[in-house]
């Protein structure tokens, strides 16, 4: 009871039921640097999942295919904002304005690659990365079910006993080989790089 009287005292104290009632903040200003979430454009999705690929935050954007066609969806409760996926879509199809802006201005645009890494502590050798792969199987759809291939176009195969990385700039990034890897010893990473058009600025 003593507590209750004393939290009534409390928020009738005169300053305070002031400042709850009458003390008016600025308006919000939207910094400049400030990204919007990415929206969609009227530009027609080809399901590549660059922007999948490209998101650093976990479950942000998924690739969904509806009535026929693909769809991004953007989950802005995970979206960072970052405008990675923005600027990866080769396609154009999604937008956020001050992501473009910027863009346009600095002629600033980014570049990005995977990078392959077998962590052979791990690795059971059972070729299970290289022949989930679905490059790999393009390339070479003679590969054995043990990884193993005499073809030196793929993107990796089991040889001497490890497993052997020799074309990662074939590789579209899917994670099919990391989820496929029965150990953990597959890792997938991005490679961004920001890339400035010094021509454009210069003139
Ligand atoms: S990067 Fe662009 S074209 Fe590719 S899946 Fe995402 S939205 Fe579609
Ligand atoms: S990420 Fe996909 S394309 Fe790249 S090596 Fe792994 S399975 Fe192949
Ligand atoms: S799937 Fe994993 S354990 Fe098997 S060969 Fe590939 S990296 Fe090694």
């Amino acid at each position: 009871m003593r507590s209750i009287v004393y939290y009534v005292r409390e928020f009738l104290r005169p300053e305070w039921l002031k400042k709850f009632f009458f003390v008016k903040t600025a308006p919000l200003v939207t910094p400049p640097y400030f990204k919007g979430y990415p929206t969609r454009t009227e530009k027609e999705c080809t399901g590549c999942f660059t922007c999948m690929m490209i998101c650093p935050a976990p479950d942000a954007i998924a690739v969904l295919r509806r009535k026929e066609q693909w769809e991004p969806e953007v989950y802005p409760g995970h979206c960072i904002r970052c405008g990675l996926c923005v600027e990866a879509c080769p396609e154009g199809v999604l937008s956020s304005g001050r992501v473009l802006e910027l863009a346009g201005r600095d002629a600033t645009a980014f570049w990005h690659s995977y990078h392959l890494e077998v962590d052979e502590s791990l690795c059971m050798r059972c070729g299970n990365c290289c022949v989930a792969c679905p490059i790999n199987r393009q390339i070479d759809p003679r590969l054995a079910a043990t990884g193993t291939s005499t073809s030196d176009d793929v993107i990796m195969r089991v040889k001497g006993g490890r497993v052997q990385i020799l074309h990662e700039e074939k590789c579209t990034g899917c994670k099919t080989c990391e989820t496929q890897c029965p150990s953990g010893a597959m890792r997938v990473a991005r490679m961004v790089e920001g890339v400035q058009f010094l021509d454009e600025v210069g003139s």
